[in-house]
């Protein structure tokens, strides 16, 4: 059950909703609050034997908008009925919610600290502060490249404060990870912030899931299963929301299936939509690892602008995409990498396809809703 209190509700609305919680035994609640630059919205999720709580006992309180019971599925990350806001957040002073988008360029995987400087300063360039930067790589071989792990989080993190990069996308495979990013960034003087990425191999790692979502430091991006299904996906995803951090955008980044072929994976971004209607997380779309080759059709525009088109048009909000300064040297997923000079053009790619998304939902002449719920920006 969620009880939603009316915007900028007063801590006694919050306390008043708290001691009539507390007449249900083996009821416990847990206060969520979404900010924003307009409003803040606090809702109250009772988690336990509710089925017995009335919802007239929060109905009447005043200061209550709404009680809403939930199934049992994605209580913390689903869209109930009511709520039109998307969860959105802000770290370290970069904006996620399904308003801004965000562009994540960067390595598959560190190999050098040259390289990681090539890409920072292209970003610089481009001035995007968010970039992906692979340290710890879960490989389908034991024998190829595991990624430089803890050692290199010193220079990348400099590397990325020296050029203005706020964000870091990093997948952690163990929950070890997480402290050696904080020790590392501490280290450093925290020039830069971190998204911790679960990968889609760890989908369903749910005691790493637990761990991620026990700390509420990082937030969270979270890719889906490659041979699950969305829901396992969408509800191994709750796990971490479910522990405590509701920091998390949710990352479509193509399925298992030989019938994508000859990309390497089936692109699923006409799940974007649907991930908006079941849950209130902002979408990624990993347009890379979905196609998995750099080639274009004879429009000069890589498969991979294409898919991100696909996304972006579909109202994903955030893009994780592999560069590299030298493709060909690339010690992972080489073959998918977008050169530095392709920067720019992905850039103003997405900027107008957002664009063309944009006019639709606003002026569409029934196309999209003219009266869209405000963005709220910040989840605590
Ligand atoms: C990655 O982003 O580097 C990665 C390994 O992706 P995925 O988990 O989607 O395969
Ligand atoms: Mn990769």
């Amino acid at each position: 059950m969620i009880v939603m209190l009316e915007p900028d509700s007063p801590e006694s609305v919050v306390s008043g909703v708290l001691q009539v919680v507390s007449q249900y035994k083996g009821v416990t609640p847990r206060t969520h609050v979404i900010s924003g630059a307009e409003s803040t919205i606090t809702e109250i999720y009772l988690l336990g034997s509710t089925s017995q709580v009335p919802v007239e006992a929060f109905q009447q309180l005043a200061g209550v908008r709404q009680v809403v019971r939930v199934s049992q599925k994605y209580r913390m990350i689903g869209r109930h009925s009511g709520q039109r806001v998307t969860t959105g957040f802000e770290y370290n002073g970069v904006t996620f919610d399904d308003r801004s988008v965000n562009i994540f360029a960067g390595l598959c995987a560190v190999d050098t600290p040259q390289s990681v400087d090539a890409m920072m300063a292209a970003l610089a360039r481009c001035g995007i502060q968010t970039t992906r930067m692979g340290a710890y790589k879960p490989r389908t071989n034991p024998y190829e490249f595991q990624g430089l792990g803890a050692s290199c989080l010193p220079w990348v993190f400099e590397s990325a404060g020296r050029h203005g990069v706020k964000v870091v996308a990093m997948e952690v495979t163990h929950p070890r990870h997480i402290d050696e990013i904080r020790d590392a960034l501490e280290k450093a003087g925290n020039p830069t912030g971190v998204m911790l990425q679960v990968g889609t191999r760890n989908a369903q790692n749910f005691e790493l899931l637990k761990s991620i979502g026990q700390q509420r430091e990082f937030p969270v991006l979270f890719k889906r299963g490659m041979g699950i299904t969305l829901e396992e996906s969408l509800n191994a995803c709750e796990y971490v929301a479910s522990e405590g951090n509701a920091k998390i955008v949710f990352c479509l980044r193509g399925v298992k299936t030989h019938l994508g072929d000859p990309h390497r994976n089936m692109v699923d971004f006409a799940h974007v939509p649907v991930v908006r209607r079941l849950t209130r997380l902002p979408v990624c779309v990993d347009p890379s690892h979905a196609i998995g080759r750099a080639e274009a059709p004879p429009d000069g525009l890589p498969d991979i602008f294409h898919a991100i088109g696909q996304g972006i048009i579909a109202g994903a909000s955030m893009v994780l995409v592999d560069f590299h300064p030298q493709p060909e040297a690339a010690l992972c997923d080489g073959p998918q990498a977008l050169r530095l000079e392709q920067l720019k053009a992905l850039q103003r790619y997405v900027q107008i396809v957002r664009g063309a998304y944009d006019e639709v939902v606003a002026n569409g002449d029934g196309m999209g809703s003219e009266s869209r719920a405000p963005a709220l920006a910040v989840a605590r």
